[in-house]
Formats: C-alpha cells, sequence, structure tokens
C-alpha cells in the first residue's frame, strides 16, 4: 500500500512513520502544500496514493485546505468515488468545528493526538484495512 504522511512535528511524524511503515510504503511531507505536491506528483505517474494521514494544523497549507486540494486534485483527472484515496485527518484539538469541516471536506477518519496503536488500527479497520 502506498502511503502519505503529512505531518508537521518531527516527534508526531516519526512515530506515524513507524505506525504505518507495516502497511506499505510511506512518503512524508512536512507541509499541506508538500503533500498537494506529492499527491500530484503521484496522479500524474498514474501510482496514487491509498492512504493518507493528515494533520490539521500545519503551516503553509492546513490540513483541511490540503484535503480539499487534495479531493479538487482527484476530481480533476478522474478518480471516481469508490476509488478515491483514504484520508485520516489528524489532530491535537477534539475541536467538533474542525472534525465538521474535515468531513464535510471528504475526509473518511479522523483521529486525536497523541495517536495510539489500537485507535489507529481501529480507524485503518473501519476504513477495511487489513491490520496485523
Ligand atoms: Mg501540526
Amino acid at each position: 500500500m502506498k502511503i502519505l504522511i503529512a505531518e508537521d512535528e518531527f516527534v508526531s511524524r516519526k512515530i506515524l512513520n513507524k505506525q504505518l511503515s507495516v502497511f506499505g510504503e510511506v512518503d512524508i511531507a512536512s507541509n499541506g502544500k508538500e503533500a498537494l505536491t506529492a499527491v500530484k506528483m503521484a496522479l500524474d505517474e498514474h501510482e496514487p496514493y491509498e492512504l493518507i494521514c493528515l494533520d490539521i494544523m500545519m503551516n503553509e497549507v492546513d490540513g483541511i485546505k490540503a484535503l480539499q486540494g487534495i479531493r479538487r486534485l482527484e476530481d480533476q483527472v478522474g478518480v471516481k468515488e469508490g476509488s478515491r484515496v483514504k484520508i485520516l485527518m489528524a489532530s491535537g484539538i477534539s475541536d467538533k468545528k474542525m472534525v465538521l469541516a474535515a468531513a464535510k471536506a471528504g475526509c473518511d477518519g479522523y483521529l486525536i493526538k497523541p495517536i495510539t496503536k489500537p485507535r489507529l488500527y481501529e480507524e485503518l479497520t473501519k476504513l477495511g484495512i487489513e491490520t496485523p
């Protein structure tokens, strides 16, 4: 499985990378702008990501804007509804407004930091991804 992590904090990035690397090849972006570049490159190369973990609070382009941008890129190249990349949002804030905004922008799940393995696996299972 091809995975992208977009996270601006070193420690969170390292933990998530370790947790997700058992599921496949992981690419890392340190803000939303890099995440959009990575997604565009992957779509252009016809090797799209299958899972993206997006931090909400990031510089340059935040997670919600990146999420909207990713869905727009998918629409532009004609990715069908069922083939869209699964996107999990991650945030330290359990802000209801944020969760609603992310849901509206088309995310597939939501994780509150610190992200624990059981919670991550629960979300992955919900997305139909097999966990060890
Ligand atoms: Mg952050």
